[in-house]
C-alpha cells in the first residue's frame, strides 16, 4: 500500500458571514486552503484519499498558508513510493516541527486507508457514540447590539452553542457578552478570549460575571498564565491554543483544566488528534476536536473524529463547510437540528471532484 502520486490544490474560502474578529485586533476574511490528494496502490486495487489544512489567518496560530505550500514540495517527495500506513511518520523523519504543514497529507492518508478498509474513519477511531455531534457558531467582537443580532440569527439557524469572543477590555466584553445574553438567554455560552487578556483582565471579567453560566475558553496566551488562573475561575475551563503537544495536555490536566480542543492542524494531522483525544478522554476531560480552517473535507475529518469520541465527554465542533462561500466535496450529511453527522460512506465519506480547484501547485507521481 505505497503512495504512487501526489497532487496539492490552493482553494481560498472566504467567509459567508463577513469578518472573522478575534482579540487583539485579529480579522480573517476567510481560509486559504491547502487541499491535498493521495493515489495509493495496494496491488491492482487503486484508492484516491484527499485532506486539507488552512491556518485561520497569519496570527492565530504559529503557522500561515504560504508555509503550508513552501513545505509541500519536501513532503510530496517523501510521501512518493512509500508506504501509506506510516505516513505520519515519514512526515516526521521529513521535516522538523511545522505540525500544521503536514495535517493536509496525513488526514489524505487516512481518507485512502479508510477507503481500502471499506470502512468510514468513525469505525476505525472508536465507532460512532450518538447521531451526531452539537454545532456552536462564533460571535466575533463587536458593539454590543451587533452581537446581539448575530446571536439571534445563529440561534434562528438552528445552532444551539454560540461561543462569544472576548478578550480584549473586560468592560467592554461583559457588554458584549450581556448582550448577547439578553438576546438568546437559553444559548449555552463559551467565553473564548482566545489568549487575549492579561490574568488581572481575566480576573477583572470572572469578578464581574458570577451571575452568568459560561464555559471559560483560552483566557490568556500561555499556558503558565492560564494555570496560575485556573483556581481562581470558579466555573469549567477549556483550552485550545495551549494544548500543542502530549505534555501540555498532561499539565493542564494536572492542573484541573476540564477540557480541550483539539484542532487537526495545530496538532499536525489526524494521526496526532486521535492520540491526544483519546489520551484526553482517559485523563476525564472534555474533548473538542476540531480545527482552524477548511471546507467539506475538513468537516468530514472533524465529524469522524468528534463521533467517535465518547458522548458523555464529547463537546462540540463547527461545520466549515457552511461558514465559507465555496464547496471543495460532497456527501456531507445535513446539519438539521444543530448536529455534524458524520457521513457513511469509506474514509472520509465525501466525494471531491477536483474541477472545483484551480491547476494544482504541485501534480507528482503517477
Ligand atoms: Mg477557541
Amino acid at each position: 500500500m505505497r503512495i504512487t502520486r501526489v497532487t496539492c490544490y490552493r482553494q481560498y474560502q472566504p467567509f459567508a458571514d463577513g469578518p472573522y474578529v478575534l482579540s487583539g485586533g485579529r480579522v480573517d476574511h476567510g481560509f486559504d486552503s491547502l487541499v491535498v490528494r493521495l493515489v495509493v496502490r495496494d496491488g491492482s486495487r487503486v484508492v484516491e484519499g484527499w485532506g486539507e489544512m488552512s491556518p485561520l489567518g497569519v496570527m492565530y496560530d504559529p503557522a500561515f498558508a504560504e508555509g503550508a505550500r513552501a513545505a509541500a514540495p519536501l513532503l510530496t517527495t517523501a510521501l512518493l513510493g512509500s508506504p501509506v500506513a506510516s505516513v505520519a511518520r515519514t512526515l516526521d523523519d521529513t521535516l522538523k516541527g511545522h505540525p500544521y504543514a503536514k495535517s493536509a497529507f496525513d488526514m489524505a492518508a487516512w481518507d485512502a486507508v479508510g477507503r481500502l478498509a471499506d470502512l468510514p474513519l468513525h469505525e476505525l477511531f472508536g465507532g460512532a457514540d450518538g447521531e451526531g455531534t452539537t454545532l456552536y457558531r462564533s460571535i466575533g467582537r463587536a458593539s454590543p447590539e451587533v452581537m446581539a443580532a448575530i446571536a439571534l440569527d445563529y440561534r434562528e439557524r438552528g445552532y444551539r452553542r454560540l461561543q462569544v469572543k472576548v478578550g480584549g477590555d473586560p468592560s467592554a466584553d461583559l457588554a458584549g457578552l450581556r448582550a448577547v445574553v439578553a438576546a438568546v438567554p437559553d444559548a449555552q455560552l463559551y467565553c473564548d478570549a482566545n489568549g487575549g487578556w492579561s490574568t488581572g483582565d481575566a480576573r477583572r471579567f470572572l469578578a464581574a460575571t458570577t451571575d452568568l453560566t459560561y464555559v471559560l475558553e483560552q483566557p490568556c496566551a500561555t499556558l503558565r498564565e492560564c494555570l496560575l488562573l485556573r483556581p481562581h475561575a470558579a466555573r469549567p475551563m477549556v483550552l485550545d491554543e495551549s494544548i500543542v503537544t502530549m505534555a501540555d495536555l498532561l499539565q493542564a490536566a494536572d492542573a484541573g483544566v476540564d477540557g480541550i480542543t483539539v484542532k487537526i492542524a495545530r496538532v499536525g494531522g489526524v494521526t496526532a488528534t486521535r492520540l491526544i483525544r483519546d489520551t484526553a478522554v482517559a485523563l476525564g476531560m472534555q474533548v473538542t476536536v476540531e480545527d482552524t480552517g477548511g471546507a467539506d473535507i475538513d468537516t468530514a475529518a472533524m465529524a469522524h473524529l468528534s463521533i467517535s469520541t465518547p458522548a458523555a465527554q464529547r463537546a462540540h465542533t463547527v461545520d466549515f463547510h457552511h461558514w465559507v462561500t465555496v464547496r471543495n466535496g460532497t456527501g456531507l450529511p445535513s446539519t438539521d437540528g444543530g448536529l455534524l453527522r458524520p457521513p457513511t460512506g469509506p474514509g472520509l465519506g465525501i466525494d471531491v471532484d477536483p474541477t472545483v480547484f484551480d491547476p494544482p501547485i504541485i501534480d507528482e507521481g503517477e
